[in-house]
């Protein structure tokens, strides 16, 4: 489908005269006004013959590949920039160095052809055609390689990829998590069902090409489902879970944890963040979202104490460990809905100094707005990778005591259209 759609009879020139083109990102739309009729518009999805990708238009994943960087930085800058102009000011974007190649985490979906051919990439938005990816230019080098490597395995070890629409067959997805700083790396291989054929000796046959993986996994996902991972996991080989390094502490991260795809630009958000906070020794924080517990853990030693919260049971295993694995006292983690948990803590009068806040991209709910203005923090460091429902949390918190104090956008997602931003705010009678 996606083939049909921007195949090359939407690449070829244009025959029209007086055509007129009016070029955005990565699509173009032509009005087609011949001999001075006006003709029905068309609204073509072409891919950009200059694109540095081959499948640029095609994934869906890269909008703004083909801008040059800073263009891209601007247009990020302007977006928060005006989404946050009713609440406060927001300072320069924090860009990368090198934008390429930051993905920690890949994931590839299998497929086959008509004819047979192993196929792996990502699903055309929407649909469950899949779109052939060899290399990606914003994920790691290392994850690429592998996953080409075990759709060659596949084929050498007569191993039938899974049919989405049928759910027949038996290899679904892989998913490859590296270690930025450690070199770490998680392999995932995701089953349809729980038996993979010559198990042993596949895995022995993907470590000889890639002695660079520290462990893999076999996850079982039988569920029609969007969902990549399942339920069920059984370590094939190597501890289960990488370790990496964050302004210099040590993570444990296991395959359904929540961690931050760029860790170039993690460490200057939350470094960002952390100072935002001000703290000083003498605070009660607390970490909501705080998935393997990262923020928390690393502002622990400016802080009296930490209370983390976070709603995956298997962070919360990992932000347990990786307290312990630093040596750090002073953080106490509860695995809860984030809402629940500071509605309880309002409700049993308990108080806290600054709140670290950094929800998923739907944001916060009322529940938690709520308890934040309940429980009284002097200071919200509000960390956020959707500007839009930023401005609409934003929205309630100012309204109820606090006042947005600065935001710094941090790009964490070079060649997309995201961006993460974060934002403090400090209580107006304090
Ligand atoms: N602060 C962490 C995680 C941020 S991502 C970091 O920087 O790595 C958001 C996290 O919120 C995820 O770990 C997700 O599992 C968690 N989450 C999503 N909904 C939640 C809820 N209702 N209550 C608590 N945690 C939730």
């Amino acid at each position: 489908m996606a083939e049909k759609k921007t195949g090359k009879k939407f690449v070829q020139k244009p025959k029209f005269r007086n055509e007129k083109k009016y070029k955005t990102d990565k699509t173009e739309v032509k009005k087609y006004n011949t001999f001075g009729k006006k003709k029905a518009e068309k609204k073509i999805v072409v891919k950009s013959e200059k694109s540095l990708c081959p499948v640029h238009g095609k994934c869906g994943g890269c909008q703004l590949l083909d801008m040059p960087y800073e263009k891209q930085l601007k247009q990020k800058q302007k977006q928060v920039n005006k989404l946050l102009k009713p609440y406060c000011n927001t300072e320069k974007i924090i860009g990368m160095e090198n934008p390429f190649h930051y993905r920690n985490k890949v994931h590839a979906v299998f497929g086959h052809r008509k004819d047979g051919t192993v196929i792996s990439g990502i699903y055309q938005q929407g649909t469950h055609f899949i779109v052939p990816v060899d290399e990606c230019l914003i994920e790691d080098k290392r994850a690429d390689a592998i996953i080409r490597d075990i759709r060659d395995l596949l084929k050498s070890f007569k191993i039938k990829t899974y049919n989405e629409d049928t759910g027949y067959g038996l290899f679904r997805h892989v998913l490859v998590r590296t270690g930025h700083h450690s070199g770490q790396v998680m392999v995932v291989l995701v089953l349809g069902s729980p038996i993979l054929p010559s198990k042993n000796n596949f895995v022995k046959a993907l470590r000889k090409l890639h002695p660079e993986i520290t462990t893999i996994i076999l996850n079982v996902n039988n569920q029609k489902t969007s969902m990549i991972l399942g339920e069920k996991e059984t370590v094939l080989y190597g501890k289960g879970y990488i370790e990496d390094e964050l302004c210099g502490h040590i993570f444990r991260i296991s395959s359904k944890s929540f961690y931050q795809v760029n860790t170039v630009q993690t460490e200057k958000l939350y470094t960002k963040a952390i100072e935002l906070a001000s703290l000083t020794g003498k605070e009660r924080v607390i970490d909501a979202y705080c998935g393997i517990g990262t923020i928390g853990l690393i502002a622990s030693d400016k802080a009296k104490e930490v209370i983390s919260v976070e709603l995956n049971p298997d962070a919360v295993k990992d932000a347990i460990v990786n307290a312990k694995r630093n040596g750090i006292k002073n953080v106490r983690f509860y695995q809860n809905d984030a809402g629940v948990f500071m509605r309880q803590m309002a409700d049993e009068g308990e108080s806290a100094d600054v709140v670290f806040m950094d929800p998923p991209r739907s944001g916060s709910d009322e529940k938690f707005l709520s308890s934040v203005v309940t429980l009284n923090p002097k200071r919200v460091v509000y960390v956020s990778c959707d500007p839009t429902t930023l401005a609409r949390d934003l929205k309630y918190l100012t309204k109820h005591g606090y006042s947005a104090v600065t935001a710094v956008p941090v790009d964490m997602f070079p060649a997309t259209e995201h961006v993460e931003t974060v934002c403090c705010l400090h209580r107006v009678n304090s």
